[in-house]
């Protein structure tokens, strides 16, 4: 069904070329190509082993407009450390979960539903940028929706700003909540002031920025923010074929001490039902039992709902894509493909961005943006680098400053750069060295300089193709 043909017509078509055929028998290429011919579509040979897990299931299997209805939106809570990102989650959940649904006790499964007058808000419950960001690296962007949660009485700090930056690479809009709103000394405009100073101009100054000014502990402003969370949701028209066979994401997953692997899905495209067959990476089963956030038992959970679920295999890991299989004997083929896969690295290391090699990928078109971090020991040197670097874009490529900030390299660094394709460059900094092994693991490129000079230069050459070799 890959070339949008259905089973019974190649079939047809097979025996009127007098080749008999049954369903499950594999096309040689000559046949394969033949068909193609008679359908008017041309078949492109894939060696095996060039196939990557998105190629096997079609992810890209374009959904037909007319099949394609809303879906809630899925949000994510970020910000400093402090301001309030697990108060509020717990008060959207402890004031929204509407009495009947509730039946007692709320399962912590990694998300939860909420429901504001007609519509479904789901949010993830790990807060932060990190976790975000970390399962973008992977592959895999679930957030529709960013809430950017600032203390009114302390303002937009170094995290405050990194969320803002990671929102921004992942083109996830954000609402900002100023929280703390109860406490003495909280100031809207001095926090809007700050936000201006960071790129986001609140609407009421002109900007698109939405800020509303919120209390995790009284419940103050809760409804409104929520609400325009709907709004922006809307806006942003997210729609999902809810007919089709499911394609998720694993939020969280775990082992239980009786009931085994379990994992929490968001499912993305189809419809996730008890009794299918699933795989995620080298984990494969069949669904055994499925549950809500309530921890309540369901059949089946279409687009943006978040499930727990059992009967896996192994444990998967968060951030990897589930996919729903016709059979057991395919899943199991995946998940052992997926095995070879992560043998070989090929998904990780093929695509990231060298300055070593830049020009070659601008050559041949692979890339079209150089996205950098910069890390520097003192605050006035970002925007200098920034301008130096982004006049060196040409028609070619891009230079985009994507995150700037004093202190060292650090994970979140390397992780923003997995999943944005940048490079990371330092000055009078160093990596941590968590920092080191993360970027060798993802095969990102860090590089440290005293004078920013040189990393001018650097850049310059890696542009014409003409970079001295990195020792
Ligand atoms: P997180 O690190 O961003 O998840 O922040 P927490 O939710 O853990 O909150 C940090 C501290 O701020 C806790 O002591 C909370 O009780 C307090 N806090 C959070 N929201 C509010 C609020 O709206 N008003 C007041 N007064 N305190 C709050």
């Amino acid at each position: 069904a890959a070339i949008g043909v259905s089973v019974s017509q190649v079939i047809s078509k097979l025996i009127q070329l007098g080749i008999m055929a049954s369903q499950n028998q594999e096309l040689d290429f000559e046949n394969a190509e033949l068909i193609g011919m008679e359908f008017d579509k041309e078949i492109v040979l894939k060696s095996e082993d060039e196939e990557s897990m998105e190629d096997i299931f079609d992810l890209d299997y374009e959904d037909k407009e007319e099949d394609m209805i809303p879906r809630p939106p899925v949000v994510t809570v970020m910000g400093h450390v402090d301001h309030g990102k697990t108060s509020l989650l717990d008060s959207i959940r402890n004031t929204h979960v509407t009495k009947k649904e509730a039946g007692g006790i709320t399962q912590h499964i990694g998300a939860y539903t909420v429901r504001v007058n007609d519509n479904k808000i789901v949010f993830l419950d790990t807060p932060g940028h990190e976790a975000f960001t970390a399962m973008r690296s992977r592959g895999a962007q679930v957030t529709d929706l960013a809430i950017l949660v600032v203390a009114a009485d302390d303002g937009v700090m170094p995290q405050t700003i990194e969320a803002i930056n990671h929102a921004k690479a992942a083109d996830v809009p954000i609402i900002v909540a100023i929280n703390k709103m109860d406490k003495e000394g909280a100031n809207v405009d001095r926090i809007k002031q700050e936000l201006s100073d960071n790129g986001l101009v609140p609407d009421d100054w002109g900007g698109d920025a939405i800020c509303v000014p919120v209390s995790a502990r009284t419940g103050q402003g809760i409804d409104e923010l929520l609400e325009m969370v709907a709004t922006v949701a809307e806006m942003e028209e997210l729609k999902a074929n809810p007919n089709r066979a499911a394609v998720g994401t694993v939020i969280e997953a775990q082992l239980d001490k009786g009931r085994g692997p379990t994992a929490t899905v968001l499912v993305q495209k189809g419809t996730l039902r008890s009794g299918d067959m699933v795989v995620s990476g080298v984990s494969s089963g069949r669904i055994r039992a499925m549950f809500d956030d309530r921890g309540k038992k369901i059949k089946k959970a279409g687009p943006s709902i978040p499930v727990l679920i059992l009967g896996l295999s192994d444990v998967p890991e968060a951030g990897e894509f589930i996919y729903v299989t016709k059979d057991e004997k395919t899943a199991r083929s995946y998940a052992e493909k997926a095995k070879n896969l992560i043998k070989a690295d090929m998904v990780k290391s093929s695509s990231n961005i060298k300055l070593d090699d830049l020009f070659n990928q601008i050559s041949d078109g692979t890339i079209k943006d150089l996205n950098i971090i910069i890390k520097t020991d003192v605050r006035g040197t970002i925007d200098a680098v920034k301008q130096s670097f982004e006049k060196l874009s040409n028609e070619e490529v891009k230079v985009n400053i994507i995150h700037g900030a004093v202190g060292g390299i650090t994970d979140s660094d390397v992780n923003l750069a997995a999943a944005s394709n940048a490079v990371i460059i330092g000055f009078n900094v160093r990596p941590s060295q968590s920092a080191i092994d993360l970027a060798n693991y993802e095969n990102i490129d860090i590089r440290t300089y005293r004078v920013i000079y040189d990393a001018i230069e650097d850049i310059k050459n890696a542009i014409k193709g003409m970079l001295a070799p990195k020792y």
